[in-house]
């Protein structure tokens, strides 16, 4: 049974789930359903996610296809190492700019999950040096990606 589903499963897409208001790699959320589907606490028709709230059962969520006002990683916070698996989910606009805010706080340096989201969401740093021997860059230092939207 559970073959056929992971089976089912397909393309390169992060597969993740939402459970009482946070969000977890499919690992970890396969693991929530095996305990309470253990527990028998799963829905009648898990399949059916209509048919339950997420608050009591995980459902499917489809990071990235979802943007968020942020990156996303696994809330259990310690699956890919010392941080939650980052779900490469989509950003909104305001996203990106809160997603600049905190590498801007880090400096040219981050610490290896938010180097993760700066490869994943394409921002490089620009230095002061590289603002001073350009004349035409008219920005201030620190992180910038080409996805950014102007507004
Ligand atoms: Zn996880």
């Amino acid at each position: 049974m559970a073959e056929a589903m992971a089976s089912g499963r397909k393309g390169l897409k992060t597969m993740a789930y939402v459970y009482q208001a946070d969000v977890w790699c499919d690992d970890c959320g396969r693991a929530i359903i095996d305990d309470l589907t253990a527990q028998e606490k799963a829905p009648e028709d898990p399949e059916d996610e209509s048919s339950f709230d997420s608050d009591e059962f995980p459902k499917y969520y489809g990071a990235e296809d979802d943007e968020a006002d942020g990156p996303q990683n696994c809330a259990d916070g310690k699956c890919a190492g010392k941080y939650g698996t980052f779900l490469r989910n989509a950003l909104t606009g305001e996203g990106y700019a809160y997603l600049k805010n905190m590498l801007d706080n880090h400096g040219e340096t981050l610490p290896e999950y938010a180097q993760e989201w700066a490869d994943y969401y394409r921002f490089t740093y620009v230095s002061a040096d590289d603002v001073a021997n350009d004349p035409d860059e008219s920005c201030e230092p620190g992180w910038y990606s080409d996805e950014m939207t102007t507004n």
